[in-house]
């Protein structure tokens, strides 16, 4: 992992603002309201660094990779990627943006398309973004194959011939094979056995030096995320709640929602007792969040302006930010 330089370098990307709302429709087709995946979110991401992000299962952060990608357009926002703002580019700028911003999904098996072998579906990128000529593409894909830790004959095989382990591979090399600069990992390991999950994650690591890759790196798991991030973001039912660089928010974790999430995670030492924090009630829907701080009606802290303000992200120590009235 390379050193961040978050001082001395400006952001290779840079999220502002950025909302995401899905439209819900009655039985006859009227609106009846919004889902609010992402709101407001904004955030920095420098050349060489993992961000990791994290949250509870449908708190917005794997729809906040899918639309920096414009997977899905933004309801608004900017996302500036090497002074461009990605959501207002189409034709070939927006397909040169796309060969150095790739992606890697949860589910390898669901994205392989089972009727293809290996090498063609591969090869496919390299065919979109009109990279080498034939016998150059399947170089390229012997070449990546390598890479992924897979073996030459791979090239010949389907989806279903694959492990688990094996099918991220293939995963990480479709989206490598095209030799992107930045990768969002969306839930990469969490299909993934336990015994195989690190295994991944050291083949993510070795070629993030190796080829001199930024990671924004989507999972629900703390224990992967710290494994692997520089940096991370806590997000809430849409909204970024804390950032701050890895040690700092486990040594030192502001937001009362980033306290619970960490109370959560298991210390590998008997001896070292941890009080649990518990949340009472559910996660409000994001079709109807909470007025000022969405997390007041399940923090332990809720104090009257809670329910009224929200509360704006405050820099509390070195690249250290969250939003809560407490700070
Ligand atoms: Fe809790 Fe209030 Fe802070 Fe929200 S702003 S996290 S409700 S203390």
């Amino acid at each position: 992992m390379l050193t961040k330089l978050t001082e001395q370098i400006d952001p290779m990307l840079v999220v502002k603002g950025l909302k995401k709302y899905f439209p819900v429709k009655g039985a006859l087709g009227q609106s009846t309201g919004e889902v609010k995946a992402v709101n407001n979110v904004s955030f920095q991401l420098y050349e060489g660094e993992t961000f990791g992000l994290v949250g509870e299962s449908g708190c917005g952060k794997s729809t906040l990779g899918r639309t920096i990608l414009r997977l899905t357009e933004p309801t608004n926002g900017e996302a500036i990627y090497q002074n461009k703002n990605i959501f207002h580019l189409s034709g070939m700028e927006l397909r040169n943006i796309r060969q150095e911003m790739q992606m890697v999904f949860q589910d390898p098996y669901s994205s392989l398309n089972p009727r293809k072998r290996i090498g063609s579906m591969l090869e496919e990128p390299l065919t979109i973004h009109q990279i080498g000529l034939r016998q150059e593409r399947t170089e390229r894909v012997m070449e990546i194959l390598h890479k992924v830790g897979l073996q030459p004959d791979h090239y010949y095989r389907y989806p279903h011939e694959f492990s688990g382990g094996q099918r991220q591979r293939i995963g990480l090399a479709r989206a490598l094979v095209v030799n992107p600069k930045l990768v969002i990992c969306d839930e990469p390991v969490s299909a993934l056995d336990v015994s195989i999950q690190s295994q991944i994650i050291n083949l993510f690591q070795q070629l993030q030096d190796e080829l001199k890759l930024t990671y924004l790196f989507v999972a629900h798991d703390l224990s992967v995320v710290r494994h692997i991030s520089d940096r991370i973001g806590v997000m809430y039912l849409g909204q970024m709640v804390e950032q701050a660089p890895t040690d700092s928010l486990f040594s030192s974790p502001l937001h009362p929602y980033t306290q619970a999430l960490l109370s959560a995670v298991p210390i590998p030492n008997p001896n070292v007792k941890k009080e649990r924090i518990i949340l009472k009630g559910e996660i409000p829907s994001p079709l109807n969040p909470p007025r000022g701080c969405i997390f007041h009606t399940r923090c332990p802290f809720v104090m009257d302006i809670c329910r009224k303000e929200i509360p704006l992200e405050k820099e509390m120590s070195r690249n250290h930010f969250v939003s809560c009235h407490l700070h």
